[in-house]
């Protein structure tokens, strides 16, 4: 497999900014799986579909047909050929999302789609089950975090206008369903290197993680080349 850097985290600790920049620094892929579960939960909000009602989510989470590009510098997402990359970032998805993402089946879709765009590798996969889930064997996992203040301070700069104080209750709320659910919650995987984001600025992160990637490279090359030499 050629290199894929997991890239998983909590909301706020800079993922989607760090792994854009570490893909476009490396000449990567960049695949953001949230996008994707917003654009389900766009979905079945669009169909009238109870979010807050598990079998009815997964009795429909076969359907949605999720496209989803890989160009760092063009987030393109649609579903049933409808480009909603704006409407997935609505408020009301947003706190639908972590309800849609805990479904089974809507993991099990998804995550079948995401190994498929992965396919041989040369990309950055931004998540929550990356490094643990769906690519367990990345040469390189990274586990970003932040103290909840800085994450809320950065939301809430994105979402302008919103209140500190709410946006670091939803973002805790988020946090608590993610990382409590059954199915693929937000663990830190055992062999992933934890870079926490708190007082560090983007070019400052990102050159670290190319560093780590680099380092990853270069060790598989040196590995493989000492397989070659065992073999007659
Ligand atoms: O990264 P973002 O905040 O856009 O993710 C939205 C939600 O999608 C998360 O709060 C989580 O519930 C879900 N998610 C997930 N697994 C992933 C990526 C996102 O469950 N790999």
């Amino acid at each position: 497999m050629t290199l894929v850097i997991a890239m998983d985290g909590p909301s706020g600790s800079g993922k989607s900014s760090v792994s854009k920049g570490v893909a476009r620094a490396l000449g990567l892929r960049y695949l953001d799986t949230g996008a994707m579960y917003r654009a389900v939960t766009w979905w079945m909000l669009h169909e009238g579909v109870p979010v807050d009602d598990p079998a009815a989510v997964a009795a429909r989470a076969g359907d949605p047909d999720v496209r989803c590009g890989t160009d760092p510098n063009a987030s393109a997402i649609s579903v049933g050929g409808t480009d909603v990359s704006g409407p997935i970032r609505s408020a009301e998805v947003t706190g639908a999302v972590s309800a849609v993402a805990a479904v089974p089946e809507v993991r099990e879709r998804l995550v079948a789609l995401q190994r498929e765009i992965i396919g041989a590798g040369g990309i950055v996969v931004e998540g929550r089950d990356i490094g643990t889930v769906v690519a367990p064997d990345a040469p390189v996992k990274i586990y970003l975090t932040a103290s909840a203040e800085i994450r809320a301070q950065r939301r809430s700069k994105e979402l302008a206008g919103a209140s500190l104080s709410s946006t670091q209750a939803d973002m805790a709320r988020r946090d608590r369903i993610d990382s409590t659910r059954k199915a693929d919650p937000l663990v830190r995987a055992a062999d992933a290197v934890e870079v926490d984001t708190t007082s560090l600025g983007l070019a400052e992160v990102i050159t670290e993680i190319v560093q780590i990637a680099k380092g990853a490279d270069a060790g598989d090359r040196v590995r493989e080349a000492l397989s070659a030499e065992e073999r007659p």
